[in-house]
């Protein structure tokens, strides 16, 4: 899965099915340190963790909602999720108004 910053900072709209995805994450069984290393190796096995993972959109969500800064998360380093964080947050600070009528349009 390949979403676009827009795509996915607008993951954060939608409402899931609560908390509890945790137990169903690729990567519970896998090292973690993959996840937050700054060798490329290791942050292509940690993306293939993500790539087979049932609740990458859900992470993703939870990522960008709780500002988790370092590391991979949602199948996305932490340079593509600041560049989402700061989407939502130029959307929370207009309020939301002007994209909601662009969506209806
Ligand atoms: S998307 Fe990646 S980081 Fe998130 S739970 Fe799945 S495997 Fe773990």
């Amino acid at each position: 899965m390949t979403l676009s910053v827009e795509q996915a900072s607008r993951l954060v709209d939608q409402p899931f099915a609560g908390g509890g995805w945790q137990e169903e994450a690729a990567c519970r069984s896998a090292d973690i340190e993959l996840f937050f290393s700054t060798e490329d190796e290791d942050q292509r096995a940690a993306l293939e963790h993500c790539r087979s993972c049932t609740v990458q959109q859900e992470c993703l969500v939870d990522a960008i909602e709780n500002r988790e800064m370092y590391g991979i998360w949602g199948g996305m380093p932490e340079s593509e999720r600041r560049s989402i964080i700061r989407d939502v947050r130029r959307r929370e600070h207009n309020g939301g108004e002007r994209d909601k009528r662009s969506d209806a349009a």
